[in-house]
């Protein structure tokens, strides 16, 4: 490829509307230009990287024996409603109708297509277990697409679905896969951990993710989403939507301690955040309660209650009010309006203190949710009351009684209501560094990453509501047990750019770069430095062909040099003013000191380089 013919414009500035690195060096080395929100065109040196890590997918899933086909993504909606998920799918699914009134999707992922195509074809244990993928585009309407390729809403993925006979054979592919995925992230040059997590949206029992693991960006904007909880005692390591934990004890969680022998209401004028109450009180956080309202699916009010130290993890909070009857789909915080509507008052001052007569345990016949307790209004509203397991232990504590500028200090649960919080406490709280391993004990570490792969066991998830059965060895009709298996193809090449780049741009991995090699002439008005610099592309391309670049613009060498630094090509061959002795430079992306070579010894020099 000629420079000059190469569609692919660099941008001196940082767009404004790129926050992360990889944002950042992928619209400025000309790689993405934006169509809409979380909508990109690939350009073509993005879609040669995108091919690379796709052939390295297509090579490990293909050698552990799964077979590529390709889905479509317009999907009806006959299918999500057959799998349940046309209810519970949320936003994120994007619907229309067709021509003739009927609705579908677009596909955000693909287990109803390929149970139903499943169902229909592997009807016996004979042809079982098979594993199916593809590559291709998925469309889902993030509520916050971000970041460039990390979150957008169309990107590529890999989805691969496999059917067994049962859960052993599964738990033997599942450990396959795991395997593979470890080989291609190490392929694409990215450094991954496998940490355990929830399976969210897809389902099923067990999961994990690939994690990479991002540092903290000088300029404060943090690419990794994801909260990873690792103990350095065990190797435990899962998403903090998963991760569970010890709390440590050493913490002060009795206020007679400090001198609250006696229940007393005191002024905490304008204490609206927890970090204010504690300066006004001079008490620990972790002796103040603190009461949040959440509106459940719009519409269910729920107070859950923690200790003022920490905070719910919203995916166990979902987890632990969803079922199958009492779908949750979306949990957020009440707004100013609706928390003066139920309580008459302000954020920072709502709390049970003078309404725990009115706790009990969630009375059947009145449940909105999974909810284990509930607080029943003056007015015989129900609202459903969840307690943080944090809460556990706390003993004349402060909490909160609906009352502008003032809290209960010295506060216990009454006789009968302190063995329903005993009773009904669970785990809601987001596991911090230095809380316990559940495996060992060790306090744990909190570092942040981006999801680039997430494998599932399935089990009979979607095979059982599809009606999905094969003639099990015994004769018997049965519930095939799936796995499936996703990798961000366009989010694992924006995690590249994360984790491999410099001040000048991009450091491709050698395996996935969109040319392995740049030719620059430093002045194509020399005839020897432009008659060395086409025959050198030569040479290289015949040894490695389709990857070179050659320079041939007419512009200062200093304007090459940036962009061949920016779109972060591997090795760099310079022919300048030595082309006249014979000599030009070479150099990899990563090192910043260049060789001189003869010219008969480029090729090896580049290999060397190469490996
Ligand atoms: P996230 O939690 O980041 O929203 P997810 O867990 O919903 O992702 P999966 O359903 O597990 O995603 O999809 C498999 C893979 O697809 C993910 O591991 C990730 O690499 C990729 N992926 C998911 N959503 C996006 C997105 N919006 N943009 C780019 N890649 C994505
Ligand atoms: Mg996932």
């Amino acid at each position: 490829m000629r420079m000059t013919r190469l569609f692919a414009s660099t941008l001196r500035d940082v767009p404004a509307e790129a926050e992360v690195v990889s944002h950042q060096l992928l619209l400025r080395a000309g790689y993405i230009r934006r169509v809409s929100s979380g909508v990109y065109n690939f350009l073509p040196l993005m879609w040669r990287v995108l091919m690379n890590i796709e052939q390295i997918i297509r090579e490990e899933m293909n050698a552990a024996h799964a077979q590529e086909l390709l889905l479509p993504v317009v999907q009806p909606a006959t299918l999500w409603e057959a799998s349940g998920r046309w209810a519970t799918y949320g936003k994120e699914l994007l619907r229309f109708k067709d021509r003739h009134d009927r609705e579908g999707c677009f596909a955000p992922t693909g287990e109803e297509v390929i149970t139903a195509l499943g169902g229909a074809e592997l009807k016996s244990y004979r042809q079982l277990p098979v594993n199916l993928y593809q590559i291709g585009t998925k469309f889902r309407d993030e509520v916050r697409p971000r970041f460039g390729l990390l979150r957008g809403r169309e990107f590529i993925m890999k989805d691969a679905y496999s059917f067994h006979a049962n859960a052993e054979c599964l738990q033997k592919e599942y450990d396959v896969m795991a395997d593979v995925y470890k080989r291609i992230f190490e392929r694409c040059g990215l450094e991954t951990k496998m940490v355990r997590s929830d399976a969210g949206a897809i389902g099923g029992d067990v999961s994990h993710e690939f994690m990479m693991l991002t540092k903290d960006d000088p300029n404060g904007q943090k690419s990794g989403e994801n909260d990873v909880i690792h103990c350095d005692g065990c190797g435990y390591a899962a998403n903090v939507e998963k991760a569970d934990g010890g709390l440590l004890t050493t913490t002060t969680l009795d206020g007679s301690t400090l001198g609250y022998t006696e229940e007393k209401i005191v002024p905490t004028k304008k204490t609206t955040t927890i970090e204010l109450l504690e300066k006004c009180l001079d008490i620990p956080a972790t002796l103040i309660s603190k009461h949040l309202l959440y509106m459940v699916n719009d519409e269910i009010p729920l107070i859950v209650v923690i200790r003022g130290d920490r905070n719910v993890e919203a995916t166990k909070l979902k987890n632990a009010l969803h079922t199958e009857e009492n779908p949750v789909h979306e949990i957020r915080l009440a707004t100013p309006e609706e928390l003066k509507e139920r309580f008459n008052t302000i954020k920072g001052f709502l709390g049970v203190a003078q309404l725990q007569d009115a706790i009990r345990q969630a009375s059947p016949a009145e449940k909105r949710l999974n909810e284990a307790l509930q607080v029943v209004l003056a007015n015989g509203e129900v609202i459903p009351f969840l307690v943080d397991a944090s809460v556990l232990g706390m003993k004349s504590f402060v909490i909160a009684h609906n009352k502008y500028d003032e809290h209960t200090v010295g506060f216990n649960w009454s006789a009968s209501v302190a063995p329903l919080v005993e009773a009904h406490a669970q785990a809601l709280f987001a596991v911090q560094a230095g809380d316990a391993c559940p495996d060992c004990g060790t306090p744990v570490t909190v570092s942040r990453g981006i999801e680039v792969g997430n494998i599932f066991q399935l089990g009979t998830k979607y095979t059982e509501p599809m009606g999905y059965t094969f003639s099990a060895e015994d004769g018997t009709e049965q519930h095939a047990t799936m796995g499936c298996y996703g990798i961000g193809v366009t989010r694992v090449a924006a995690s590249a750019v994360e984790q491999h780049h410099d001040d000048w741009g991009i450091i491709w991995p050698d395996a996935i770069a969109p040319y392995k090699i740049t030719v620059v002439i430093a002045n194509t008005s020399d005839a020897t430095q432009t008659q060395v610099g086409e025959d050198l592309y030569k040479a290289l391309a015949s040894v490695y062909p389709d990857n070179v670049v050659l320079d041939d613009r007419d512009e200062r060498a200093g304007v090459k040099f940036k962009d061949a630094d920016l779109m972060g090509f591997p090795v760099r061959v310079t022919v300048g003013k030595f082309a006249g002795e014979g000599k030009v430079e070479v150099k990899h992306r990563r090192v910043k000191d260049a060789e001189l070579v003869s010219i008969d010894g480029v090729v090896d020099a580049v290999k060397s380089l190469l490996g």
